[in-house]
Parts: structure tokens; sequence; C-alpha cells
């Protein structure tokens, strides 16, 4: 099993296989690429032109897709449907794959809930298309997905919402299909740790209907829970993912919980006892690149 970390800092961490920067984030800012990281790219998340161009925000029965609603969106949605925004999209990917990039994330390719979008485009495009409306929804997805596919020389990951059984129906992503065009697909499964039943039950759910490597990442930012809940959590998804991906944000909270981790022997026996065998390859590995580091500080 890889292990990995999700930062909105420009930085590598040693100790990680795949270190995931937000190079485009859901503010709409599209920051400098940095080379050698999975570059992550909100594609239909942006708050930046959701304010400059109101009319490409998805709709629903006359409710837009933005913060602030009684729907809660995190951010704001732009309707996939719209050529120029699928079209800027893909030239600010293929801009970042110059950057010696070690792939790029695609994050928020959906649509934003069931229902959306109903504007005048999606309207006129789905009648003419004579398609049923859920599948013709998963097509402006899928192709999407397979443009950006065809037009980046680099490796692709894919990360879907974390609903395994109506992800067609509410987001217009076709697990199966969409499986086609990436290395691999990741879920976010943020929750409290301090129960790790429902974390089990999702990830077993989706590790059965993923063929591709499967990521499972989880939440390790502020507010900071406790890390013996968090190694409860590991424990759980290393059972069942290709890489799970600590979302730190910071990378001063990944290398402190590094440290902590290696330095715990609750920790190791925690895993040791479960047979977590993944799990104590990694705090092996930290553990060796921890006191490397020390060594060489001592020597100069
Ligand atoms: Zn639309």
């Amino acid at each position: 099993m890889k292990i990995g970390v999700l930062l909105d800092e420009p930085t590598i961490i040693p100790g990680f296989d795949y270190v995931f920067y937000e190079t485009k984030p859901s503010s709409g800012r599209n920051l400098k690429p940095l080379p050698k990281a999975w570059n992550v790219v909100n594609c239909f998340a942006d708050n930046t032109v959701s304010q400059s161009r109101p009319e490409l925000v998805a709709t629903s029965s006359g409710e837009r897709a933005v913060r602030g609603t009684v729907r809660h969106f995190l951010w704001d949605w732009i309707c996939p449907s719209r050529e120029e925004y699928r079209e800027y999209c893909k030239k600010t990917i293929q801009d970042i794959t110059k950057h010696d990039v070690a792939g790029i994330r695609l994050d928020s390719v959906c649509f934003p809930r069931e229902g959306y979008c109903d504007c005048s485009v999606c309207a006129e495009k789905q009648k003419t298309s004579g398609e049923d409306p859920i599948e013709w929804r998963a097509q402006q997805i899928e192709s999407f997905i397979k443009e950006v596919h065809e037009s980046v020389p680099c490796k692709l990951g894919l990360t879907i919402e974390p609903d395994p059984c109506y992800g067609k129906e509410r987001f217009g992503l076709d697990l199966e299909k969409l499986a086609e065009y990436v290395d691999f697909l990741s879920t976010p499964l943020y929750m409290d740790y301090s129960i790790v039943y429902w974390l089990d039950i999702l990830a077993n759910c989706f590790r059965r209907r993923i063929s591709k490597p499967y990521f499972i990442e989880l939440y390790a930012g502020h507010p900071r829970a406790p890390t013996k809940h968090l190694v409860s959590a590991l424990a759980v998804a290393s059972a069942y993912a290709d890489c799970v991906v600590l979302s730190t944000y910071e990378a001063g909270i990944a290398r402190s919980l590094q440290i902590e981790m290696v330095n715990s022997k609750e920790i190791w026996k925690f895993f040791s006892d479960r047979h977590c065998v993944e799990m104590l390859d990694i705090l092996r590995r930290w553990q060796d690149q921890i006191s490397e580091g020390t060594s060489r500080g001592n020597q100069s």
C-alpha cells in the first residue's frame, strides 16, 4: 500500500509516495503548479468564475448552486455542459502538465446534485440528444474526462463523490465508464473517526465496485481530532485501499503526524495487534527517514 498527503501548500514532504497539491482550489484561483507533485484541479467548483460569469452557474428549479443557499453547497458550481468553461478547464490542465508534474488529479468533476442542471443550455442539449436525462448527464461528465485524458500526456486520477450507490443518478458519475480514462479513483471519506463503522462500510462498497487502484482520503487537518481516532481509520482504510491519503492541507501537520506516529509505542502495538502490515511498513519507512534526517543534522 502507498501513502499520500493532500496539501494546499506547495511543498514536497519526504516519506509520502503521493503528494497532492491543490493547484486550482475551489476558490477558482490558478496557483503556480508544483513540479514532482500530483497537482489537483477543481474542475466545476469555481468561486471566481461564478462571480465573474454568474450565467454559467448550475441551476435547479430557479435555485443556483452557490454557497449560502439552503442546499449547503461548500463552493459554487459551474454548469458542466458549457463548452467555453470546459475549454477553459482543459486549457488550465494542459498548462499544468508543462511543469514536470507527477500527474493531475481531477476533483469536482460532476453535477452539484440531483436536479442540477436545468439551465437553458442543458435543457436544450438534452432535448436535442433524445437521451434519458440520467444517461445524458453521465455522458457530459464522461466526455469531459475523456477529452482531458486525450489532451494531456501525464497520468490522471479522479476524485469521486463518496456515494457508492447513486453516484450516477445524483452526480452524473458512472464509475465503470470513468475508470477507463484514469489511473486511479479516489474518495474523500471525511468523517468523525471516533467510530469507524461507517468508514468500513463505505470503503468496502467502493472497493467492490472499483477495478482500478483505489485511493481513500482521510481527513487529518484542522480542527485536529485525536491521533488515536485517525489511527483507527488508517487501520480500516488500509484493508481496502491501494493508497491512503492524509488530507492535512498543512505540511506542518503531516510532518508532526509522521513523528508522533513513529514515536508512539501504542500506535505500533495497535497496528501490530490488528495485523496491519502495510501500516507497519509505512511506519518503518518514516522511522528510517526521520533517523537519517537526525543523523545528517548531527553531522552538519
Ligand atoms: Zn446547465
